[in-house]
């Protein structure tokens, strides 16, 4: 498959993924059983998983949605940051969901901003985790797929804005 000259390959089919997304559910029902989370899906990537994810969640929930944004810090390196918090996560139990984590640097910030806000509990359920991730010392509680290091899309994760639309997952082809 081509997309904007690049090659993929199919990677995750989609039934794969409607199998593993079917049993993060019911890991998610059943870690809290007891509690009403607030998921937090940080778009755009995450829309598919989260709206497959959440429709097979049986716990009551709420959800709101929240993005990425940089910012220059003090130092001149580029910080993240999330806006369109409409939500207060005061003495919530925040379940963030994530399409990817790569270097893991975003988990990082937002996982501190929410604590600062006062959430009660912040866990990341994030679909796809590349091996690079693992050196941060931010753990996923819930994994979809550990993944190798080359570039993904679709189910929501784009290249330069397309792939989006595609149900399964395509990794791209070094020198393909
Ligand atoms: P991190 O802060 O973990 O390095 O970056 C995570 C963000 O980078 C993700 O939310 C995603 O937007 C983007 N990203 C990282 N790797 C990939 C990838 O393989 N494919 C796509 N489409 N986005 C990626
Ligand atoms: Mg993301």
């Amino acid at each position: 498959m081509k997309l904007n000259g690049l090659t993929f390959k199919k990677y995750l089919t989609a039934s794969h993924l409607k199998n593993r997304v079917k049993k993060l559910a019911e890991k998610i029902d059943l870690d809290y059983q007891k509690k009403t989370p607030l998921l937090l899906p940080v778009l755009n990537g995450s829309f598919i998983f989260a709206a497959d994810l959440i429709k097979q969640l049986k716990v009551p929930c709420k959800v709101s949605f929240v993005k990425h944004a940089s910012y220059e810090g003090t130092a001149g390196g580029q910080l993240k940051t999330i806006i369109g918090l409409n939500e207060s996560v005061f003495g919530q139990d925040v379940l963030i969901v994530e399409d990817i984590m790569d270097t893991g640097e975003t988990l990082k910030r937002v996982s501190e901003e929410l604590k600062n806000l006062g959430a009660k509990s912040v866990e990341f359920v994030v679909l796809l985790q590349k091996e690079k991730s693992k050196k941060n010392p931010i753990k996923p509680k819930y994994i979809g797929f550990e993944i190798t290091n080359e570039f993904v899309v679709g189910y929501g994760l784009d290249h330069n804005g397309l792939g989006r639309n595609f149900p399964d997952v395509y990794q791209v082809v070094p020198n393909g």
